[in-house]
């Protein structure tokens, strides 16, 4: 029987639990720092503990989970931690495409993905002289929002990067992705896409909660000019959103035509659980920003189902459970390879 593993952060507890129902076995690589935190859970059937994630690629860790027959479901962490080529290195097969990661942790891989999908993006500005709208300053890989900021112009992007720089937040030398700012709604939309029925769905979508620039929003305006904290994009937490209906096929659409993108630019494609991350305008004009192209921690709010997979499926169906559903799937009728890499 196959099993499902991942690393212990993000979204471990809803992949597993779905995994425990689907009737597999769990495994967890642990960090020795919260392995009391994970024992209170008791579908997780193995633990293994580490110092480090990055010990996932150690000949020990990886020989247990090929004794286990294990899948290796990749999450938000596994990029922030590990490097693409490492990721790449991973002997233990990887649900989805682990190609396409490398298309998410590097900014101007993924811009060319999105263009490939014709998603409408803000524009990317190269220098920081060209700096004509408000714009958002963004960190490579997955950094979560933090150290992420805001700039009006060339002067105020100088003075920013060097206070976060003096306070140790980013580095001297770090490339640094500069785009415009797109305001508005803020809609994650959550997909999942099976290579074995050839068919995309729409599980749900959620909004980030970020802090401080929440934060920043709840203090008046003179308040707000007399400090000089800059605020950062640093992920708290999520919360549930459904879109007008009217919206919806347009949410398919963009669904759509990424997968298409995927499969011409990084085989074997977009397989398995991705998000497209952007803003609605005043004329439900979406505009995204960004893609996740593995599990997103937002589907965490709908562990017990989420709307629109209430209307897909006749039963509790959660992002986790759906993963472990195609894998259960997958070994049944000998396809594991069509949906691993
Ligand atoms: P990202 O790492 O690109 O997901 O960005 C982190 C957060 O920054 C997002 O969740 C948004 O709140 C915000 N953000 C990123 N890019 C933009 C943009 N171009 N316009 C407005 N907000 C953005």
């Amino acid at each position: 029987m196959t099993a499902i593993a991942t690393l212990g952060s993000h979204c471990s507890l809803q992949v597993l639990k779905g995994a425990k129902d689907e009737g597999l076995k769990t495994i967890l690589v642990c960090e020795k720092k919260r392995e009391k935190l994970y024992k209170r859970f008791p579908f997780i059937d193995e633990l293994i503990i580490v110092d480090s994630f990055k010990e996932v690629l150690d000949q020990k860790c990886q020989s247990i989970l090929e004794k286990n027959n294990a899948v290796l479901i990749p999450h938000g962490t596994l990029i922030a931690q590990l490097s693409s080529e490492e990721i790449e290195s991973i002997k233990t097969p990887v649900f989805g495409n682990k190609w396409i990661l490398r298309w998410e942790s590097d900014r101007n891989m993924k811009e060319k993905l999105m263009r490939e999908a014709n998603l409408p993006m803000p524009k990317a500005v190269t220098k920081p002289k060209d700096i004509e709208k408000l714009v958002i300053v963004k960190r490579q890989g997955a950094a979560g929002g933090k150290g992420y900021f805001m700039a009006a112009n060339e002067e105020d992007y100088n003075t920013k990067r060097n206070q976060l720089i003096s306070d140790g937040i980013i580095s001297k030398d770090e490339t640094l992705y500069i785009q415009e700012y797109a305001a508005g709604v803020l809609a994650y939309l959550q997909f999942f896409y099976s290579p074995l029925k050839e068919e995309l769905e729409f599980f749900g979508v959620d909004q980030r909660h970020e802090s401080d620039i929440e934060g920043l929003g709840r203090i008046p305006a003179d308040q707000q000019l007399k400090t000089n904290k800059i605020p950062s994009f640093n992920v708290i937490g999520n919360s549930p959103l459904v879109l007008r209906e009217s919206l919806l096929n347009e949410v398919y659409t963009m669904g759509e035509n990424f997968v298409n993108a995927a499969k011409r630019v990084v085989s074997p494609g977009m397989n398995g659980p991705f998000c497209i991350e952007g803003v609605y305008d005043e004329n439900a004009k979406f505009t995204s920003f960004e893609f996740s192209a593995r599990i997103v921690a937002g589907s965490n709010i709908y562990m017990d189902g989420s709307p629109y997979y209430s209307l897909l499926f006749n039963e509790t169906m959660s992002m986790g459970k759906r993963i472990a559903r195609e894998v259960k799937t997958a070994t049944e009728t000998n396809q594991l390879d069509k949906i691993t890499t």
